[in-house]
């Protein structure tokens, strides 16, 4: 079956075309700046021919229908009829407490993932607009819904209440939810094939190392924890996100500066991390560049994060009884070798240990660790969209 994954942004738009029998992506693509000037679409097939188109797209339902163009185009096309897709599987940011698993989207679901717009005010509404635009072009075809936060639903409520007073939990559902839930899933379900060894048994740590950071205790190859909570601000050091952070500094911060609740949110979420920390950039490589030039601030940036990182899968540590192993996967987890040997390093009176020339491995499934290592560190490339492809697979067949 061939699955169209569409993840939406507000301006943006990610899709792939998977054909789930051979696990592979017969084109990909992405669509920049809808519903401003200077929209384009860059589309990629099997083959990697490469094509970019600039034309006006006024809205989502524009940037879905050109794509399926693109899709359908006799010259950097991937099928030959719309009928071939067998179900598009959507990226929703939020399920709330509401979504356990991906989910065949109906009215009733739709209205759900609205009610959960106040919880993920940025996120959920260019999703809705992306499963509304593939409902209007594709009435006939089925849509999935695959949460980022599912997969945490298995905590357990220690690990997911906040000591604050019951009743915001009540009134309002404030508890930690957890995201980067596919990927965590992937890499997980991808451990215990590598590792040969049943997913019920399975006790990891997966370290989602990226723009956007998180940190999960995976214990029986369910979510036992994690560190990003209510919202994705929570946690690690980010890119522009300040993660953990005592909460006494945002009011202090709103007062001192005269800010509106808006203004902070953008000042944690936008300006905060490693950009903050540094004042060069979010970006890791630009960071391992300045500090290796002795910038100081780049260095403490770098530092903090790795720190963090080190101090969460300690953390984790003690809630397992016991790990088979580390898993480093995104953006940085899965390319940037300085940075695993410095949150490695730093456990090792856990008995784990790296090999350096394992270690040297970018963007490839390895066993990272030495021979004599208590727990195994792997890297694991994460793949979301196939993620979002299977289970929408499942869905569909079990319709
Ligand atoms: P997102 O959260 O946006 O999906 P990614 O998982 O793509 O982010 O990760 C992006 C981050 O990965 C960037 O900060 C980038 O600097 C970092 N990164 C990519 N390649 C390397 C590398 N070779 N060394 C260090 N960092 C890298």
């Amino acid at each position: 079956m061939n699955i169209l994954v569409i993840n939406c942004g507000s301006s943006s738009l990610k899709y792939q075309l998977i054909d789930t029998e051979e696990e592979c992506a017969l084109a990909k693509g992405l669509v920049e700046r809808i519903g401003i000037s200077g929209s384009r679409i860059k589309h990629e097939t099997k083959e990697k021919e490469k094509e970019v188109i600039e034309t006006p797209l006024a809205d989502h339902k524009d940037a879905i229908s050109l794509v399926i163009k693109c899709l359908l185009d006799e010259k950097i096309g991937a099928i030959k009829s719309v009928n071939e897709i067998g179900a598009v599987g959507h990226r929703v940011v939020h399920g709330g407490e509401e979504f356990s698993d991906s989910v065949l989207i109906t009215e009733e679901v739709k209205k759900a993932i609205e009610k959960n717009v106040e919880l993920a005010p940025l996120h959920n509404p260019p999703n809705i607009i992306g499963i509304n635009a593939c409902e209007e072009l594709m009435p006939n075809t089925p849509q999935v819904a695959v949460f980022d936060t599912a997969f945490h639903h298995t905590m357990p409520a220690v690990n997911y209440m906040y000591a604050i007073p019951y009743e915001y939990y009540e009134k309002y559902k404030i508890r930690k939810y957890g995201f980067h839930g596919t990927s965590h899933k992937y890499v997980t379900e991808r451990a215990a094939q590598l590792l040969g060894k049943d997913k019920e048994y399975i006790n990891l740590i997966t370290c989602h190392l990226g723009n956007g950071s998180s940190i999960s205790c995976i214990r029986h190859g369910k979510s036992w924890d994690t560190s990003m909570g209510f919202t994705p601000l929570q946690g690690l050091i980010m890119g522009t996100r300040s993660g953990d952070i005592d909460p006494a500094i945002v009011t202090f911060i709103m007062e001192k500066e005269n800010l509106s609740p808006a203004e902070i949110n953008e000042i944690l979420n936008k300006k905060s991390g490693v950009l903050g920390l540094s004042g060069i950039s979010s970006d890791f490589r630009d960071l391992e560049d300045a500090a290796a030039k002795g910038n100081e601030r780049a260095a403490l940036a770098l530092d903090a994060f790795e720190a963090q990182v080190t101090k969460t899968i300690g953390s984790y540590l003690t809630e397992l009884d016991y790990c088979d192993a580390i898993i480093f996967t995104a953006g940085v987890g899965e390319n940037s070798p300085d940075n695993r040997a410095a949150i490695i390093n730093a456990l090792s009176q856990f008995g784990v240990k790296l090999d350096r020339w394992r270690n040297k491995t970018r963007g490839r499934e390895a066993i990272i660790s030495s021979n004599d290592s208590s727990i195994k560190v792997m890297v694991i490339p994460t793949n979301e969209e196939l993620m979002i492809a299977r289970d929408t697979k499942r869905i569909v067949e079990e319709m």
